[in-house]
């Protein structure tokens, strides 16, 4: 029982917190034809008994159900490099918002780069190129890196806590979230950064699991735990689309760019 509980709480703190899924279940539908039951043969008795009434139609399994939950940590779990999980979440159909997006988007950059950014989720410009940041936030955002002298070539490798482009930009429902953590907790694993950069609120709760907000934990170096218990360095920090919108929190972003910089190096 104990575990049926802390499975059901699991499930919530991955935000699974309803048992419905996106698309309706009719279940008065009628139930398809029973297959014609075979032919009796004249030699034999006809028997009194009636053929068995054909099992009951299994429902879909509601996409994003907390089973497919499961079957994404199973799968994330299984993958030993990058270019498994790779082809892990491509091949993965348990999130809606593939259907719906143009490209798989899964990261850009060096894999085993000193840096790893996780970022929000695909926006129009990686849903047609199938790569992440590279419309106008993405462009600051390798600008922002510039700065402290590192390039996606050798110096950070770039991906989203979502692989594919929510419909209108919208922010990612916590069940699209939850769906995905399993594969960014892999891929952080897999990748093994030196230095860990969370771009934006989104990124910042889904990743470190908590409720508070980027403003009050943006510039504070925290920890992000590994399966093997290694603990990597980790900064919250704004997106780079909202320093396009509030330009103000550049000098902000500048301190906080600044201190990956210095760790980068007291670590090297
Ligand atoms: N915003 C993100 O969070 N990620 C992208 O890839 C693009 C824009």
């Amino acid at each position: 029982m104990d575990g049926v509980a802390a499975l059901l709480r699991w499930y919530v703190e991955q935000g699974v917190d309803e048992t419905i899924g996106e698309e309706p279940i009719d279940r008065f539908a009628e139930p398809p034809p029973a297959a014609a039951a075979p032919a009796v043969t004249p030699a034999r008795a006809p028997t009194p008994l009636r053929a068995p009434a054909p099992p009951p139609p299994r429902a879909p399994v509601p996409l994003e159900s907390p089973q497919l939950v499961e079957d994404a940590r199973a799968l994330a779990e299984r993958c030993n490099t990058l270019a498994e999980l790779e082809a892990a979440v491509r091949g993965f159909e348990g999130c809606t918002l593939k259907r719906t997006a143009e490209n798989t988007v899964f990261a850009d950059g060096t894999p085993g780069a000193p840096v790893m950014i996780v970022g929000e989720a695909p926006g129009a410009d990686e849903d047609r190129l199938g790569k992440p940041f590279v419309g106008v936030s993405g462009q600051l955002m390798d600008r922002m890196m510039a700065a402290i002298g590192l390039s996606r070539d050798g110096g950070f490798y770039i991906t989203n806590i979502l692989f594919w482009r929510p419909p209108g930009n919208r922010t990612p429902t916590l069940a699209e979230q939850g769906m995905c953590l399993a594969f960014t907790r892999r891929h952080i694993e897999l990748a093994k950064p030196k230095v860990l950069v969370l771009a934006g609120g989104t990124a910042v709760k889904a990743v470190l699991e908590t409720a508070e907000g980027i403003t009050r934990l943006r510039g504070k170096w925290t920890t992000y735990r590994l399966g093997d218990g290694t603990e990597v360095p980790t900064m919250p920090t704004f997106h780079p689309a909202y320093l396009l919108r509030t330009p103000a929190s550049k000098r902000q972003s500048w301190q906080d760019l600044l201190a990956i910089d210095r760790k980068l190096k007291e670590l090297s």
